[in-house]
C-alpha cells in the first residue's frame, strides 16, 4: 500500500473502495497573489512553554484565530492550502472551460464541464430521483439464489460499490516489475472495524445513528424492508468482527498470501468465485490474498445469512456508494450521518463548492494536466531534486554513523537509498480519457461512467509489467507519498508551495517544512513495513537477525511512547496502528535537521530572525505544516482509524524525542534523555 503523507477526512461514503480519499475544506480565503509570510510570528503564543507544549506555543494564537469553519471537521494548514487551490485555481479552470462553446466530445473541456454542468443541473437530479440507480438494484432484487447474487456483486464492484471483499491489481510485492491481483477485505459503510466493535459511549452513539441514518434512507427511497438499519449494522458487524484489525493489515508479509485461484473454492464453497472473477472482468490462476481465515469465515458467514439479507445489504451498497449524486434529501441525509455525526462537521458546503470538489475527485487527472499547465513553474522541479539529493545525501552519512546497526546491513540500506527514484509535479505522459461518455443531464452516470473506464484502466494491467512512470495521486493533490514496490517517492505539483515550499523564506523554514516532509516520506522506504522491501521494490528481508532486533526494538520503544498519549477523554493514539508514520516523522524531522547543518558547513551562522535562531526556526517551520485544529469527533476517528497521528501530537510527540529540539529551546528532562529513540 502506497504511504501518504497525510490523509484527510472521508466524509462522503467512499467512491472507490480501496484508494479514494476525499479532501478537506475550509474557510479563510487567501487571494493567490497574497504572500505568504514565511513563518508569521503573529501565530505564536509565548504564554506556552516551548519545551511541553510546542504545538501551543508555535501555534497557540494561530488556531485560536482560525476556529474551524462550520463546513470543516479539521482546520489547519492542509485544509487551508486546499481551499485556496479549490476556489481560486481549480474554479478559475473550470471557470474558463465554462466559456468554451460546444467543446468536442470526450475533450477535458467536455468531460469536465459536462460533469460539472451535470453536478450543478439540481432541476434534472430532482426530477430523476432514484432512478439511475434502479436497474441495479432491481437486479440485486432478482437473484433467485447467493450464487446469482454473488455473480452480480462483481458487476456491480466495477462500479465502486463495495461488497465483503474487493479485488485489485497492483504491483506483486515479491515480483515488483509484474502486476498482480489482490483480493481484501471491504464493504464496511463505516470503513473500520473499530466503529463496529468499540464499547466507548460515543462509538455506541454513532452506531445508534447509523441505524436510524440507514431507516432513513430506505424510506427515502420507498423501499419497503423491516427494520434495514439494524439489518445492515447487524450484518456488517459480524463481518467487521471477522475482518483484521487496521494495525494487523500493516504487516505485508502476512498480508500477502498468494494461492492459486481453485483454493479459492476450498476456503469459501458458498461464494462463487468463478462467476464473480467473470463478472468483475478478470481471469486468473492466482490471487494474492489479505487474509485466508477471512475468506473462509466470510463464505460459513454467506451462507449462514439469509438471502433477504444478504439482498438488503447490496441494496444498501448501491445506495451508499450512490448517495451524494442523488436529490437534496439523501445527499443531505448522508451528510448529516458521515459528516456531522462522524466528524463534527455542522453545515454543508455550498452546492458549486461540492461540484468543484466532486470535479477534482472524478476527473482529476485531466483537470491536473490543466492545472500544471498553469500553476507549476518547472523551476520548482529543479530546486526539489536538489533538496531531494542533499536529504539522501545525509541518509547515507546517518546510516554510517547509525550505533545499532552492524556493517552488512548498513552496505544493504544504503544501496536502497541509492536505489530510490522519485518523481516530482506531474506524470510525464497522460492517459486518454476521451472515450468516457459524460452528458450535461446524467449525473449517476457520468460518475458510473468514469467508474467504468477506472476499471477497465485497472484491470488492463493484470498479469503486465508494472508501468513504472505511472501517478496514484494528481498533480493538484496537497500530499506526498511513497511507493515501496517501485522504491520510490512522489510529490505533487501542489505541495510545492508555501507554507510546505516558500522560495521566498529563509532555508531554516524550508527544511523544516518541505526537507522534513521529503525525509518524512524517504524515511518510509526504512519505517517497519518499508525495511521489510529491498532497493528493487521486492518484499525481502536484508537484515541481520541481530539488526532487525534491535530495530524492532527501538520501533516498540516508539509504539509505547504513542500509545501512552491521551487526545482526547477514553481515546488513545495506537502506537501500532502509526508506527510507521511516527517513525517517518521522527526520521524526517532529523534528516531534515542534519540536511540544513550542512548547508550551513563552512558559511557564517545565519542571523536571528524575529528574536529566534535558524534551529528554533528549522523547528517553527515544521510546526507550521502541522498546525490545525479539529472537532472532537474527528479527533476519535483519526486515533481510531488512521495511520498518522493527530497533527498537534506529529509536533508535540515528536520534537522532544530529539536532543537538537532541546538544545535548540534550552529544554531540560525531555523524553530525548530518557528515551533516546534514535532510529535513523
Ligand atoms: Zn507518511
Amino acid at each position: 500500500m502506497k504511504k501518504l503523507l497525510v490523509s484527510l477526512m472521508i466524509t462522503l461514503p467512499v467512491l472507490a473502495m480501496l484508494f479514494t480519499i476525499s479532501c478537506n475544506n475550509i474557510k479563510k480565503t487567501q487571494s493567490s497573489e497574497a504572500k505568504v509570510l514565511a513563518f508569521d510570528i503573529s501565530g505564536i503564543d509565548s504564554t506556552k512553554q516551548p519545551c511541553t507544549d510546542f504545538d501551543g506555543f508555535a501555534n497557540g494564537n494561530w488556531k485560536k484565530h482560525n476556529p474551524i469553519p462550520s463546513t470543516e471537521g479539521a482546520w489547519g494548514s492542509f485544509e487551508v492550502l486546499d481551499k485556496e487551490n479549490r476556489e481560486v485555481k481549480i474554479k478559475g479552470i473550470i471557470n474558463e472551460l465554462l466559456k468554451q462553446e460546444n467543446p468536442a466530445k470526450g475533450s477535458e473541456a467536455q468531460l469536465i464541464t459536462g460533469y460539472y454542468r451535470s453536478y450543478l443541473d439540481t432541476v434534472t437530479i430532482a426530477k430523476r430521483g432514484i432512478t439511475p440507480i434502479v436497474p441495479l438494484t432491481d437486479k440485486v432484487l432478482a437473484a433467485k439464489n447467493v450464487s446469482e447474487l454473488i455473480a452480480l456483486a462483481g458487476e456491480l464492484a466495477q462500479i465502486n460499490i463495495s461488497g465483503p471483499f474487493g479485488v485489485y491489481v497492483n504491483a506483486d510485492d515479491r515480483n515488483s516489475s509484474m502486476n498482480a491481483i489482490f483480493m481484501g477485505q471491504g464493504g464496511l459503510s463505516m470503513h473500520d472495524r473499530n466503529y463496529y466493535e468499540n464499547k466507548d459511549s460515543a462509538m455506541i452513539k454513532i452506531r445508534a445513528e447509523f441505524v436510524k441514518h440507514v431507516d432513513k434512507m430506505f424510506s427515502m427511497a420507498g423501499w419497503n424492508v423491516s427494520s434495514p438499519g439494524q439489518t445492515i449494522l447487524d450484518f456488517e458487524t459480524k463481518l467487521a468482527l471477522i475482518q483484521l484489525k487496521n494495525f494487523e493489515m500493516r504487516d505485508p508479509v502476512k498480508i500477502y498470501n498468494k494461492i492459486p485461484f481453485s483454493e479459492l473454492q476450498k476456503l469459501a464453497p458458498a461464494i462463487n468465485w468463478a462467476d464473480y472473477y467473470k463478472n468483475y472482468g478478470l481471469h486468473t490462476d492466482t490471487v494474492i490474498v489479505q487474509d485466508k481465515n477471512y475468506l473462509k469465515n466470510l463464505g460459513l458467514l454467506i451462507k449462514a445469512t439469509p438471502l433477504e439479507v444478504l439482498k438488503t445489504y447490496f441494496r444498501w451498497q448501491v445506495l451508499l456508494t450512490y448517495s451524494g449524486l442523488l436529490p437534496t434529501q439523501f445527499n443531505k441525509e448522508s451528510f448529516h450521518f458521515f459528516s456531522t455525526i462522524m466528524y463534527g462537521v455542522k453545515a454543508q458546503r455550498p452546492r458549486e463548492e461540492r461540484a468543484i470538489m466532486s470535479v477534482n475527485r472524478r476527473l482529476g487527472m485531466p483537470l491536473g494536466k490543466l492545472y500544471v499547465a498553469k500553476y507549476f513553474p518547472e523551476s520548482s522541479k529543479k530546486k526539489v531534486v536538489e533538496m531531494i539529493e542533499n536529504v539522501r545525501s545525509v541518509y547515507r552519512d546517518r546510516i554510517d554513523k547509525l550505533s545499532w546497526m552492524s556493517a552488512p546491513t548498513k552496505e544493504k540500506a544504503k544501496k536502497k537509498l541509492a536505489a530510490f527514484t522519485w518523481k516530482i509535479g506531474y506524470p510525464d505522459t497522460w492517459k486518454d480519457y476521451s472515450s468516457i461518455d459524460i452528458q450535461n443531464d446524467k449525473l449517476v452516470e457520468n460518475s458510473m461512467n468514469i467508474a467504468l473506464w477506472e476499471h477497465h484502466d485497472m484491470i488492463s494491467k493484470a498479469g503486465k509489467p508494472v508501468d513504472k512512470k505511472e501517478w496514484d495521486m494528481t498533480p493538484q493533490t496537497i500530499n506526498a507519498y511513497n511507493n515501496p514496490t517501485n522504491n520510490e517517492i512522489v510529490f505533487p505539483a501542489a505541495i510545492l508551495q508555501p507554507p510546505f515550499f516558500n522560495p521566498d523564506a529563509d532555508d531554516a523554514i524550508n527544511y523544516g517544512a518541505i526537507i522534513g516532509v521529503i525525509g518524512h516520506e524517504m524515511t518510509h522506504g526504512f519505517d517497519d513495513q518499508g525495511a521489510q522491501y529491498d532497493g528493487n521494490g521486492n518484499l525481502s528481508n536484508w537484515w541481520t537477525p541481530e539488526d532487525s532486533k534491535n530495530f524492532i526494538a527501538l520501533g516498540k520503544k516508539l509504539e509505547d511512547y504513542f500509545s501512552s498519549i491521551e487526545v482526547t477523554k477514553g481515546f488513545k493514539i495506537n502506537g501500532k496502528l502509526t508506527l510507521g508514520e511516527n517513525i517517518a516523522d521522527l526520521g524526517g524531522l532529523t534528516l531534515g535537521y542534519y540536511a540544513l547543518e550542512k548547508s550551513l558547513a563552512g558559511k557564517k551562522t545565519p542571523e536571528k530572525i524575529d528574536g529566534f535562531t535558524y534551529q528554533q526556526r528549522f523547528f517553527l517551520g515544521w510546526a507550521q505544516v502541522w498546525r490545525e485544529n479539529m472537532t472532537n469527533e474527528s479527533l476519535i476517528n483519526q486515533v481510531q482509524t488512521n495511520e498518522h497521528s493527530p497533527a498537534r501530537w506529529r509536533i508535540n510527540a515528536t520534537v522532544p524525542l530529539m536532543k537538537e529540539f532541546s538544545e535548540a529551546f534550552g529544554c531540560k528532562g525531555t523524553v530525548a534523555d530518557t528515551l533516546k529513540i534514535v532510529i535513523w
